[in-house]
């Protein structure tokens, strides 16, 4: 029987649409390897959506993402609309979306290929064959806790207040999503805390391990968030799945996706707890070279390898796109931003 979704595409800004046409095309050649069918329908956001409609998030576009199975964005944003005032700008429109569809866990890799080492920051030895998936908990935690603000005191000075909070059921359902995603991988969870300063991340902590029973095939570790910074640039290929709040998550998939050295290979999942989950690239709408053919879509590509993965739970279909991206690369083919000598300089149409 033939497996049917229906995909709402947002290409927004920039670099977008390019990258998101590239996509497309590799899905409707999945869709036929692997017997699946695809209706996909476009919907504005960002920029592209102020100037058709005066808003970054169309109604419209709310209501298609949340009768869609999944949602596939390119990128959003540019020097046009800079100067509007913050509530207006094409970034809102990113934020609404998440919000609208209860996105609560981000899962950011950092995979190493081997055909693009010489892009990492850091030496062979020490990044070749990582592959960590960062689970970062993404609407609680210190950015979202009350209280929160800039207070005077009643000696008149001036205190700014963030809280970080976690409830139980909050640290149980990104616990949930992370088990499962250790269990797709290489069956090892590492959860990133604070617990011996943090009160919060002393429940993090114990949730975590009342839960773990219930996946036997995933082996539980504990790091303090301070040690794993250092870890992940001394030994990286020690990790495979690590689950975190939102601050500590913030800073380490930034580090982590350091370690691969090219942003325009970067895919990352947004879940919630029912579908659609949105996928994206962690690059942003690359104003300087949109409109150019130079533009790298594997980030693009491997957000649909992802969406198929992690949202429409078929896997071997996201398998087939990674592969495929590999191939490319052992080819030669190279897109400005991850050119080495001996490679053939291509662009999206290319
Ligand atoms: P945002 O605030 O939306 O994250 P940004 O200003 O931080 O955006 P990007 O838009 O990601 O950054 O661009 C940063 C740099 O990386 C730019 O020079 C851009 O051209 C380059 N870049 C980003 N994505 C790609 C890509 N897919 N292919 C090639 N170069 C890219
Ligand atoms: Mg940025």
């Amino acid at each position: 029987m033939t497996n049917k979704y229906s995909i709402t595409l947002l290409p927004g800004d920039g670099i977008g649409p390019e990258i998101m046409a590239v996509t497309v095309d590799v899905l409707k050649v999945i869709a036929q390897q692997c017997d699946l069918e695809f209706s996909f329908q476009e919907a504005l956001i960002g920029g592209a959506a102020i100037d058709a409609t005066d808003t970054p998030l169309p109604t419209e576009t709310i209501e298609k993402c949340r009768q869609s199975d999944a949602v596939l964005l390119a990128a959003i944003g540019g020097y046009k609309w800079d100067n509007l005032p913050r509530e207006k700008r094409p970034e809102t429109g990113l934020l609404g979306i998440r919000a609208a569809l209860g996105l609560f866990a981000n899962l950011r890799p950092a995979t190493i290929l081997p055909q693009l080492i010489d892009a990492s920051s850091l030496k062979k030895e020490v990044v070749e064959g990582v592959d960590i998936m960062v689970v970062r908990e993404l609407t609680g935690g210190i950015y979202f806790g009350q209280p929160k603000g800039i207070f005077t005191s009643e000696t008149g000075e001036k205190r700014g207040i963030n809280t970080m909070a976690y409830t139980v059921s909050e640290i149980d359902r990104i616990a949930k999503v992370a088990f499962e995603t250790a269990q797709k991988r290489k069956g090892k969870l590492c959860s990133v805390d604070k617990a011996n300063v943090l009160d919060v991340s002393q429940l993090w902590r114990d949730r975590l391990n009342a839960m773990a029973s219930q996946y036997p095939d995933v082996e539980l570790t504990h790091m303090y968030v301070d040690n794993a910074a250092m870890q992940l640039v001394r030994n990286p290929k020690q990790f495979d799945t690590i689950v975190t709040g939102n601050l500590f998550g913030d800073i380490l998939s930034d580090a982590a996706a350091m370690l691969t050295g090219s942003i325009g290979m970067l895919p990352s999942a947004s879940l919630g707890s029912d579908r659609p989950g949105l996928f994206e690239p962690v690059h942003g709408s690359a104003p300087d070279i949109a409109g150019q053919d130079k533009a790298n879509p594997l980030a693009q590509v491997l957000s649909a390898a992802m969406m198929l993965r992690y949202g429409l739970n078929e896997p071997l279909a996201a398998d087939k796109i990674e592969q495929a991206v590999l191939k490319v690369l052992d080819l030669g083919y190279r897109t400005g931003d991850i050119m080495s000598e001996g490679c053939q300089a291509v662009g999206c149409q290319g």
